[in-house]
């Protein structure tokens, strides 16, 4: 065998319930074997980049089935008000950002509904911190933007009947009036989000919307040799064009994918489209109305029949689909869509948040993916006081039954979905297993009975989500002739205490067998 180029020695190569090899061999972009330290010393030579992972686990790289990586990689620059859990908090921080930051337009990503009496802001509160340009804050789930009258003036916008609040396709349409970044910014946004997700061993990302406008930033960092993190693009899946548009799209998407066939580094193949909104803004589809005096059964962006042809026609192209789907009726409608298609495309529904017990079983039986997110069950403020409330006790009782997929036969594929959330596998392990926020609440866990074990939660991060993109060949095992995307962690997960995941740090991240992150 060839001397390898890279090694990793005195870890925990992860096979839970199996014999642990401690040492993985590289050579070039795949690994070439995997054994005892004592099998893979041979290898190294002079020029081999030897790494010890002093008994820390030696992970298959994460691999982020749902990611917004662009929209996530510009929000970097604009103001962070993820995780204020208070108006105050919020109030301080646009204050502060606002006296620091001269830009033309003040932009700002995360603010939690539960932050707000009756769970929205107002336009008024905005005016009095931003009053002299205009401004444009985006919720944490990014449905929902908050602005200011300056930026519904500069938008020639009258305000509607909740001034200052757009929601779902209103935001949609309102931010071809924002600045947009160029392409060189573009590109530097890229670079320092591949940063982030190397520091949290993340390998590859699976970009959920707007692949095709993505496509030349990433091949234009290929070119530079600046790719060192995988992406798979989402094509727009979108409502109310019709179905011979539809088809002509598929064309178009065709022709663009075709450059990308086998590509390991920037492939597509999958089209992604909303099925509803969030719950929290009410947006989300359901099958009965909303808990409170407000009612009303949420937003559907498509006509009846017309999500399932769509989705019908591009399966039967090739292409896999992906359908956003968190109320339960339009997790229903994504099911039902998926239920005349080839199973073998693999079809996904994201997010599932709140379905109807009826339908839990058939992610199994159609052979659907349940791709989730476990940040987003992450027990905080928001979800008691705005997510539950709004659904009302029966319906939150089911929410992220990641466990009852998993047990009915479905395939689960994790990931993080930033911005909506940060990148951070380890609290979303955390969540996963405990059902508990990072801060240890509640003490058993929000509905334990949707606890999953460590491994279970590892493999929706890891070969879930390589199968949930057709690349299980390649990703998601440390084995020879896999592709050498690996992370090393500072401590060895099986051992952990399982409440203690969230504190697990990364040692270092290769991929393609590239040291793209080292602490
Ligand atoms: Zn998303």
């Amino acid at each position: 065998m060839r001397t390898a180029s890279l090694a990793i020695l005195g870890g925990v190569v992860w096979a839970p319930g199996a014999a642990h090899a401690t040492a993985v061999a590289v050579d070039g972009g795949m690994i070439s074997a995997v054994g005892a330290d004592a099998d893979i010393r041979p290898l190294i030579g002079t020029d081999t980049r030897v790494i010890e992972a002093r008994g820390g686990t030696i992970l298959p790289g994460f691999n982020d089935a749902h990611i917004h990586f662009l929209m996530g990689s510009r929000g970097l620059a604009h103001l962070d008000l993820f995780g204020a859990e208070t108006q105050e908090e919020i109030e301080r921080r646009i204050r502060e950002f606002n006296a620091s930051n001269s830009a033309p337009w003040l932009l700002a990503r995360g603010w939690f509904y539960s932050a707000f009496p009756g769970g929205m802001p107002t336009i008024e509160l905005l005016d009095r911190l931003v009053p002299d340009r205009p401004a444009y804050l985006e919720s944490f789930d990014t449905h929902t933007a908050w602005v200011n009258s300056r930026a519904l003036e500069a938008a020639g916008l009258a305000p509607g009947a909740e001034p200052g609040i757009l929601k779902e396709h209103v935001m949609d349409d309102f931010e071809k009036h924002l600045p947009a970044p160029s392409t060189q910014e573009d590109l530097e946004s890229l670079r320092a989000g591949i940063r982030i997700a190397a520091a949290r061993g993340v390998a590859s990302v699976q970009e959920a919307s707007r692949g095709l406008k993505q496509m030349p930033l990433y091949e234009a960092l290929r070119e530079r040799d600046e790719l060192t993190m995988r992406v798979r693009l989402a094509f727009d899946m979108l409502p109310g064009i019709g179905i011979d548009a539809w088809a002509r799209a598929l064309d178009m998407y065709e022709e663009a994918a075709r450059t990308h066939k086998g590509d390991r580094w920037i492939s597509t193949g999958i089209v992604k489209a909303f099925a509803d909104g969030v719950v929290e803004s009410r947006t989300a589809l359901l099958l009965e109305p909303y808990a409170g005096a407000a009612g009303g059964i949420g937003q559907s962006r498509w006509e009846p029949g017309e999500l399932a042809a769509a989705a019908q026609a591009a399966s039967a192209r090739g292409w896999q689909v992906e359908i956003h789907a968190i109320g339960d009726r339009a997790i229903r409608d994504a099911l039902n869509a998926f239920e005349a298609c080839d199973p073998a495309r693999r079809h996904r529904v994201e997010h599932i948040e709140a379905p109807a017990a009826t339908d839990i079983a058939r992610f199994g039986q159609l052979g659907v993916i349940a791709s989730m997110q476990p940040q987003h069950a992450e027990p905080i403020k928001n979800l008691h006081e705005i997510w539950a409330p709004n659904l009302g006790p029966e319906r939150a009782a089911r929410g992220w039954p990641w466990a009852s997929i998993a047990r009915s036969g479905g395939r689960l594929a994790f990931g993080s979905d930033w911005p909506v959330v940060p990148i951070d596998p380890f609290l979303s392990l955390h969540v996963a297993i405990n059902r508990q926020t990072g801060a240890g609440e509640p003490p058993g866990g929000w509905l334990p009975d949707q606890r999953l074990t460590l491994p279970q939660a590892v493999e929706a991060w890891t070969a879930g989500s390589a199968y949930a993109e057709h690349a299980e060949h390649i990703k998601g095992r440390l084995r020879q002739g896999m592709l050498a995307d690996i992370a090393v962690l500072d401590r060895n997960l099986e051992k952990t205490v399982q409440q203690e995941i969230a504190q697990t740090k990364v040692e270092a991240t290769v991929v393609g067998g590239r040291l793209v992150f080292e602490r």
